[in-house]
Order: C-alpha cells, then structure tokens, then sequence
C-alpha cells in the first residue's frame, strides 16, 4: 500500500474511533487545529505521564512548573522571537498556494538523496555477499553525480539561510527547477518573512490595551521562572526545569494533519549548567531522549539523529530526533544547546540580576541551557503510525477475514482491559461488574456486553486495548476467566485472583521507565 494510502487510513480511523476529530467540524472545521476524542485523550495523557514521569520523577535534579500561557509581551522581544521568529514564505502565482520557501528547497534535497539510496539499494540486491558499499558510494557515476548535486545544493541553501538571503533562496528555487506541485509552474512570488506569533489584546478595548503574544513556546515560562524555582526549591547546578503545555504558531502552511498544528502542546525540559559544559551534556541529553523514544519498541530503524542545517538565533548546537512516519522522516523533538542567551537577555530586558553563585567553585555565572523540546502531538503521531496495522486473520470454519489492529505500547493504550461477558445472562454480567470493581482503580478498564464476542473483539483491537477477559459459565464454577491477547490473538484462563497480577506486570507504566 502508498504510504499515502497509510496515512490517510490512519487519518480516518482516528476519527472513526474517537481520538482525533477536526476542530470546529460541524462548522467545517478550522485550518490546522484538532481535537482529541475519547481514546486519543487518554492515550495523549499517557504519552505525557511516560514524558513526566521519565523526566521529573526519575530524576532527583528536574523539577516540573505549569506556567501561564499569557506572559508579558517584553518576555518576547528579549527571547528574540518578536524579531526573529518568522519563516520564509512564497506563493505560486498560478495555483495560488502558499508555501514555505524553505520547505521546497528541503524536500528537493530529500528526493536526490532517495536517488542516492535507490541506486544503493539496487546495488546490494545485484551484487549480494559480494557487494562493497563504500566502492559503490566512491565509484558509481550516477551515485556521485546526485552527491556532488546534492552536495552544491545544500551549501547554496544554508549560506542563504545564514544570511536570511531572501532572494538568493528564490534564486535557488528557480536555478533547481522546483515547482509548485499543484500548478506544475515555477511561477513563484518573491519570498517574504512571516512572523508565526499570535497576538491579542490583554484588558478592555475601553482602558489602555496591551499587545500580547500566545506563546509559540513554553520554554520562556521556564526562563523567567528559573530563580523563583532555583531559590525555593534551593536546586544546585546541574538541575533541570521541566512542563507540559500548550504553544501556538500560526504556521504557512499547516498540512499534514496533527504535524504541524496551529495550537500544539509541547513537553520541554531546560537544563541549567555551568559554561563550558554544554558539549558534554548535550550529548548526555541527546542520548538519554534517543533511549526514551526507542524504549516504546517501535524500531531502533524508524529514529535517526538530524543536525540542524541553520542554528536558531540562540543555539550553539543542535539536533532533531526524526522518526519515520508515513510521510517519510521528520522531527519529533529537537534538543538545543541555547548557552546563556535567554538568561543573559532575560537579565538585561529586565534588569533582574539572573546569576548562579557556584559554591563549589566560589563563582558567579549566568548558567547555560540545554533543552529538550518534544511535541506532543507529533509524538501521538509515530505512536499510532507504528501501531496501526491490517491483517488478514484465521477465522475458525471459514474464510480469512481482515482485522485492522492497533498495536500500541500496552502502557500507554487508552483502555488497558475489555471485560466481556459472554453472553447477557446467566448472572454473567454479575461476575463482569465484580471484576470491572476490582481492576478499575488502577486500570483504565471498559466494560462490553453488546454484539457477538467476536465483534467485540474487533472493536477492541481497533482503539488498541491490549486485553480483553472473557467471562463464561465456568467463570461462575471455578472463578477463571479467559484473558485473549490484541497481537496474537491466543488465549490463555487464568483465575480471576491472578488478574491484578498479570496486568500489573504487563501493562504497568514501571516497566518502560525500568528501560531508561
Ligand atoms: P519544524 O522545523 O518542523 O517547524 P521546529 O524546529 O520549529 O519544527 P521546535 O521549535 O524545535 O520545532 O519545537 C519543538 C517541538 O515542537 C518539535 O520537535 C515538534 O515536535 C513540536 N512542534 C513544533 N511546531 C509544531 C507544530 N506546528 N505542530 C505540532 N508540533 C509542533
């Protein structure tokens, strides 16, 4: 199947099970912002309690804030996002449709590297055992004429970056034939810069109004709450400041589904340490974030480090952690070595002291920062990108029969066990309450007694419940129960004393974190 196909399956078995609906739909919806259903709320929460726990509680030095989203407007001409946080923007004169300059120019490089790797590819299957990559990659005609290609594109584009050169990126766009995909034209605009903040209006129009921003980030919270936290919570450097919450960009072009939101949520983590050390605990924070992610089990494969072509205004390095999603590979979450620069304006734009006294070392400094910076949303995304998946399944006495599953880390699934009685007599539903009583304090449980156990099954395996527990007339006998497994469908009876037990062990939040 296209991974188009995927995609858009994904898409629409996401509203059919209630976890992503547009936002607004009966008033046909509204650009680039969803939201979450019954099932994709819990697993959204999941996904952020794994995030807190892994980061706050089992780290002795992070400690986690809720900061407001409305923050005084002079926050962001210190942060540099009222000067620099903007995209470069072009339209197709022809079709009408925006794009982000930037964004063609990434992709036109994404497909002379797919060249590369095909050629590879094709290669290894001709050649087999005997197969030399490295000779290839050196000798091959069309495999260095697509490098050195490649190579003249990317220096070009990230020197016009650099420069924020914007008509040498349109130059760029033309010399490479790059056209709009709907019109097929090179009919471009000029490119303009767009700035992504929201604004509004803080008190009533009647009294003095303020300009604010919505926050495009929630790491500025953590910035100007840095000595509020040091001080109370008497935090020694190294430490860590860690949120959840919402931030808003009002992007060009906001396709792609829950990719790229116009209101997301991010879970950022910033860390605070001495100057000088934020080679080495950039590298510790990348390591530490790749490990959460391939904790999940969703294939080493599908993640890859990315270094940033283009350092933002406040970074001295950075890299994304990029998964594979249907739409091929993109960012999950960035992690920032941003030195002292938000501090160092924080202090000036305020004029607050913002300085660690180190008293180990008897000196004073304002600390640098290493930040994690991870996307909800997007992290929602690979979660039920890996999960989703078609089968054709046995069914007993007759033909194969599809099932579509979703195979979601049990941990985080939004329900962790069906109780089902077989039939709606015969005091079955009876004994399914008493069990429902039992497990449902410390598991998200769902209680079902409509349709054939079959379909109910199915139903299950389409918003991913890892478990489902059958009731039947020998439940009443020797208190048993059967417990039918989502991925292998294989069934095993088990007593109902053992329930607690077994989900505990498997589908406990402690056994990912045991990983990290
Ligand atoms: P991109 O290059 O894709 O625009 P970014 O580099 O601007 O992303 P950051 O500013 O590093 O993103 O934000 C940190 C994380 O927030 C990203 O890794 C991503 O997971 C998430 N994120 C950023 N913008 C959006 C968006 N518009 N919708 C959903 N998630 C987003």
């Amino acid at each position: 199947m296209a991974n188009d196909d995927i995609f858009k399956k994904i898409i629409a078995h996401c509203k059919e099970y209630g976890f992503i609906f547009p936002s607004s739909e009966i008033y046909d919806g509204l650009g680039a912002v969803y939201d979450y259903g019954q099932n994709g709320a819990e697993l959204k929460n999941n996904i952020k309690q794994y995030w807190w726990k892994a980061m706050v509680q089992m780290n002795e030095n992070i400690v986690g804030i809720d900061s407001a989203i409305f923050m005084h407007p002079r926050i962001w001409e210190a942060s540099g996002h009222v000067a620099a946080f903007h995209d470069p923007l072009i339209d197709n004169k022809d079709s009408k449709k925006r794009y982000r300059a930037d964004q063609l120019i990434e992709e036109q490089l994404q497909k002379i590297e797919d060249k590369i790797e095909k050629e590879v590819e094709k290669a290894a299957a001709r050649f087999g055992d005997k197969f030399d990559e490295r000779l290839f990659r050196e000798t091959n005609p069309r495999v260095t004429e697509n490098v050195a290609k490649y190579n003249e594109l990317k220096n070009r584009f990230v020197k016009a970056l650099e420069n924020e050169d914007l008509a040498e990126i349109k130059q760029v766009i033309i010399d490479n034939n790059i056209v709009c995909p709907v019109s097929g034209t090179a009919n471009w605009t000029d490119v303009r810069q767009f700035n992504l903040m929201f604004s509004t209006q803080l008190g009533s129009v009647s009294e003095e109004t303020n300009t604010i921003y919505l926050r495009p980030e929630t790491a500025q919270g953590i910035f100007v709450n840095y000595l509020n936290v040091q001080k109370t919570g008497r935090m020694k450097i190294p430490f860590g400041i860690a949120q959840i919450g919402k931030a808003f960009r009002n992007e060009i072009v906001a396709r792609q589904w829950i990719m790229r939101m116009r209101e997301f949520e991010q879970m950022e983590m910033q860390f605070f340490i001495r100057p000088g050390s934020e080679m080495e605990w950039y590298e510790y924070w990348k390591e530490k974030r790749i490990k959460w992610h391939k904790a999940l089990d969703m294939g080493d494969e599908n993640y890859r480090f990315h270094d940033h072509d283009k350092l933002a205004h406040y970074a001295n390095a950075a890299a994304d952690i990029e998964f594979r999603f249907p739409i091929g590979f993109k960012e999950v979450e960035g992690i920032h070595s941003r030195t002292n620069f938000d501090l160092g304006n924080h202090e000036k734009f305020s004029g607050k002291k913002i300085q660690y006294f180190d008293p180990d070392t008897n000196e004073g400094y304002t600390p640098y920062v290493i930040e994690t910076s991870i996307g909800v949303d997007r992290m929602f995304f690979t979660i039920i990108a890996n999960a989703y998946t078609e089968e054709k399944v046995e069914r007993e006495g007759s033909a194969k029969e599809d099932r579509i599953v979703l195979k979601l880390p049990p941990a985080l699934a939004p329900v962790k066990l069906a109780v089902l009685p077989l039939t709606k007599k015969d005091s079955l539903p009876e004994k399914a309450r008493e069990i429902m009583d039992r497990l449902k304090f410390d598991f998200n449980c769902q209680y079902e007694e409509k349709d054939s156990i079959g379909r109910r099954y199915r139903r299950q395996d389409a918003i991913g419940t890892p478990f489902c527990i059958t009731i039947d007339h020998q439940s009443l006998a020797d208190n048993t129960v059967t417990i039918r497994y989502r991925d292998s469908m294989e069934q095993e009876r088990v007593s109902i004393d053992r329930l607690p037990q077994i989900m505990d062990e498997k589908v406990s939040m402690r056994k990912l974190l045991e990983k990290l």
